[in-house]
């Protein structure tokens, strides 16, 4: 009989979001700054789990250009980061390393499920697999998911404006359907 899988029988600690102490000087309008500048320069740690991550090295590139929205700045350790875009297939021998980055990140920190791997375990999920975390919440929490296989860039950004609203409780772009579409330029005429 094949050993007991330690990842799926280890006692987990229940998943719960890092909570922040509530500041000593309280004021509202300093908290707004706060969470604006929060929202506007959201830091993504530098990782990348399979082709999903692809798309996240996309968005940071000219075409789709990220750092419109000031979340270009992907750090190389967890430390600097506040954002852990889960970009990717998470295999049980990569879960480890995973967690114990989202525990290297201070708070308030965030994190997006990208793709169906990273949702629900995507087209891994078939019965009797044996490798793969079937939906990356089972590891950590997670505060957007942003299906697909794998989601366009437009949609990470989608992603990336979903946690701006939810720092801030206001959507500060607009949504595709209020921007007006071009109008068409007249022909030339032919002389
Ligand atoms: S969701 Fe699709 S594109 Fe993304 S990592 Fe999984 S298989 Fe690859």
């Amino acid at each position: 009989m094949a050993a007991p899988d330690p990842i799926m029988t280890a006692k987990r600690i229940p998943i719960t979001k890092a909570e922040v102490l509530p500041p000593i000087i309280d004021l509202k309008p300093l908290n707004w700054f706060f969470d604006v500048n929060r929202a506007m320069s959201l830091w993504p740690i530098t990782f990348g789990l399979a082709c999903c991550a692809i798309e996240m090295m996309s968005v940071s590139m000219a075409r789709f250009d990220i750092a419109r929205f000031g979340a270009e700045v992907f750090r190389p350790s967890a430390r600097q980061a506040d954002l852990m875009m889960v970009t990717g297939t998470v295999s049980k021998k990569m879960a480890p390393a995973l967690v114990r980055l989202y525990e290297q990140m201070p708070a308030p920190k965030y994190v997006m499920a990208v793709g169906n791997c990273a949702i629900s375990g995507g087209p891994f999920k078939f019965d009797n697999q044996y490798g793969i975390i079937e939906g990356v919440d089972n590891l950590v929490p997670v505060d957007v998911y942003v299906p697909g296989c794998p989601p366009r860039p437009e949609a990470i950004l989608e992603g990336v404006f979903a946690i701006q609203e939810k720092i801030l409780g206001v959507r500060f772009w607009p949504k595709a359907e209020e921007i007006p579409s071009p109008k068409a330029e007249p022909k030339p005429e032919k002389a």
